[in-house]
Order: C-alpha cells, then sequence, then structure tokens
C-alpha cells in the first residue's frame, strides 16, 4: 500500500511538472509585441519601453523595443521591419503622427493590429485602440499651477506677463495641451490679468518642432530680448520638462533667479528626474506625472484583448478623431507636481526612489 500511495505520488508529480510545463511554454507564446517609441533623449520615453517590456514579458509576451531617435524614416523602418518579423501587435507612439498611414496599411494587410501610444497615430484607419493620458487635462493642470505660481509669488504685480510655449506641431497631443491651458489662460488674458507680452499665441507662432529643448531655449532669448528689457516675464507656459530646462536656462542667462529677479513661474511635464531636482531647488515651478507603469498596464490589457477577441478597457469613445475615425481610447489621469507634493506623488507611489531624486 505504502507503494502504491508512493507510486502515486510520483504520477501526480510528474503530472503537476508537465502541466507546469505545459503553461510556461503556452506563457511565452501570448503573442510577438513590437514596440516603437520615438526617442530615447527624454527619460519618460525610457521608462515607457522599460515598462512595456517588463509588463509584456510578465504576461507571456516576446517584445521588440526599437526607439528612433526622434527621425521619422528611421521610425518607419523600424515598423516596416517589425512587420517583416511577423509581430502579431504593433504598439506605436509616433514622432510625427501623420506620416505612419502606409506603414500601418502595410501592418493590416498583414492582419497585424496596432494600438497607438500616448499618441494619437493620424490619418489612418489602421489604428484599433488609442492608449493615453487626459490630454486636456494636462494642459488645464499645466496653467491652473502656472496661476497657483503666480498668485503665490507675484500677488501684487497683476497683470502678470506671461510667455506662451507649445509642443511639437506634428504631435496630436500638443495641440490638446494647448487647448487644455488657453481654457484656464484665455479668460484670464480676456479679463486683463493676464498679458502675453510677445502677442504670441496659437501653435502655429508657439509651437516647438521636435519638442527640442534647444530650439524653446532660442525663442526664449528671442522674446526676452524683443519683449522684456524694460518689463519682467512673471511666467511662462512649458508643456514638457525638456522644454523647460531651456526656458530656464534662457532665464538664468539674464539674470532671472537672482538678485531683485525673482524666477517666473515655469510649468513642466514628466515628472523628468532633472526637472524634479529643479522643483525642489524652487527654479522650475510644476510638472504634470504621468505614470508610466500604468500606461503600460492599460496597453498590455488592449493588447490582450486583440489577440482573444476580447473588449478592452475603454474609457472614451468620442474625443481622438484621428481624421479618418475616432479610436476608441482609454485615458489614464495625469497629476500636477510642485514642491508640496512631490514626495507622496513621486515617492510614495514608488515610481521615484529618494535617492534617484535627492
Ligand atoms: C507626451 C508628453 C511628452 C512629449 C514630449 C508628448 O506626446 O504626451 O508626455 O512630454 O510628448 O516627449
Amino acid at each position: 500500500a505504502r507503494e502504491e500511495d508512493m507510486n502515486g505520488f510520483k504520477t501526480l508529480l510528474a503530472t503537476t511538472a508537465l502541466v507546469a510545463l505545459g503553461s510556461a511554454a503556452l506563457a511565452q507564446d501570448a503573442g510577438y509585441v513590437g514596440i516603437a517609441m520615438p526617442t530615447k533623449s527624454s527619460a519618460r520615453w525610457i521608462s515607457d519601453g522599460e515598462n512595456m517590456v517588463k509588463q509584456f514579458e510578465a504576461a507571456g509576451y516576446t517584445t521588440d523595443l526599437q526607439y528612433a531617435e526622434d527621425d521619422i524614416p528611421n521610425q518607419l523602418a523600424q515598423i516596416e521591419n517589425m512587420i517583416t518579423k511577423g509581430v502579431d501587435v504593433l504598439v506605436i507612439a509616433a514622432i510625427d503622427g501623420t506620416t505612419l498611414s502606409n506603414a500601418l496599411a502595410n501592418a493590416a494587410a498583414s492582419d497585424i493590429d496596432v494600438v497607438a501610444y500616448d499618441r494619437l497615430i493620424r490619418d489612418s484607419g489602421d489604428v484599433s485602440y488609442y492608449a493615453t493620458f487626459d490630454n486636456f487635462k494636462v494642459g488645464v493642470q499645466q496653467a491652473t499651477t502656472l496661476v497657483d505660481g503666480l498668485n503665490e509669488r507675484f500677488a501684487d504685480q497683476k497683470p502678470w506677463n506671461v510667455e506662451l510655449f507649445g509642443g511639437s506641431p506634428d504631435d496630436n497631443n500638443a495641440y490638446f495641451f494647448y487647448d487644455g491651458a488657453m481654457s484656464v489662460l484665455q479668460p484670464m488674458i480676456d479679463a486683463g490679468d493676464v498679458v502675453i507680452g510677445s502677442g504670441q499665441m496659437g501653435m502655429d507662432k508657439v509651437g516647438t518642432l521636435r519638442w527640442d529643448g534647444s530650439v524653446a531655449q532660442a525663442r526664449m532669448d528671442n522674446l526676452l530680448s524683443a519683449n522684456y528689457t524694460d518689463k519682467k516675464v512673471h511666467a511662462v507656459l512649458s508643456p514638457y520638462d525638456g522644454l523647460s530646462i531651456g526656458i530656464l536656462s534662457s532665464l538664468k542667462g539674464v539674470g532671472y533667479g537672482s538678485g531683485d529677479m525673482p524666477m517666473p513661474i515655469v510649468s513642466g511635464q514628466d515628472a523628468e528626474i532633472q526637472s524634479v531636482k529643479s522643483i525642489i531647488a524652487g527654479e522650475q515651478y510644476s510638472t504634470i506625472f504621468k505614470d508610466t507603469r500604468e500606461l503600460a498596464r492599460v496597453t498590455v490589457g488592449m493588447v490582450n484583448a486583440l489577440l482573444s477577441d476580447a473588449e478592452p478597457e475603454i474609457n472614451d469613445t468620442t474625443t481622438y478623431d484621428n481624421g479618418v475615425k475616432v479610436v476608441p481610447s482609454y485615458l489614464l489621469e495625469p497629476l500636477p507636481v510642485t514642491v508640496t507634493n512631490w514626495e507622496e506623488r513621486l515617492l510614495d507611489s514608488g515610481y521615484y526612489t529618494r535617492d534617484q531624486i535627492e
């Protein structure tokens, strides 16, 4: 009887091992995902890539992660290459959201689904879903923190002189950020509380091609020398931390941040480490935290759904018209960050460790 027990036990063990092996093999077979990211020059996209690879692999997928260093032909070649390699799904954060139509038509011809990641892909019917943050709200939060800062630092100096910066005109998000910010600032301009010293308004005037910090710095230099020799600028709307760094160095270059020239209020986006440090040092005023772990989670969910003919989690079916279709979207919540809440938002959430910042 003992031996029988023992044999039974061995069979059980063997079966368990086989089942485990089988599901491991299955798990690795969930699918092959091509992930096309825009650039490594900004830390947020590195986090996006890392988080996606980690979460896709944990769900049993194989991944091919590529960065295109903000070069459009490069990104197109990477996507074509992924199609050739036979990926099941493409996850794309486009450099220029309007240049991918042909590539996506090729993907569709090979039955490859496409998820637009963070940035909407325009002018194509071949985009299944869009995973992003509430981009209009990002802009609202940027302008709201700007006004909070103005009230804190320059309450007695109304009307406030403000300059506006926009993101890259080929990035659909840039218009949402700008429009969100203007929904707060335009009424204040109309009321005479805010003056755009240079008069430069609208994405065609204030856009910053490829989100390039040195372009923003050069434009800020020009704005200061053309409009602020006999008055002070109180705030600069910046849609991205990398631009804020350029804007702040321009401001520091003419003496802001020392003596009788307090640093203007400068916003940002992405909570990149260098900018969080700048906020703690009292230079940049605010940024917007977009948790890339959450964006990766939503994206993996969309891919799972696409590959199993299920319905993914969607919370917006009206906002993101790409010119051909309204792309079903999931919008995550952005969170404003200032010197008063950075620990709670960025450390308590486990996004950064204290020694990364301090
Ligand atoms: C993203 C922002 C980022 C910007 C520059 C936008 O599409 O949504 O988070 O700051 O690109 O990389």
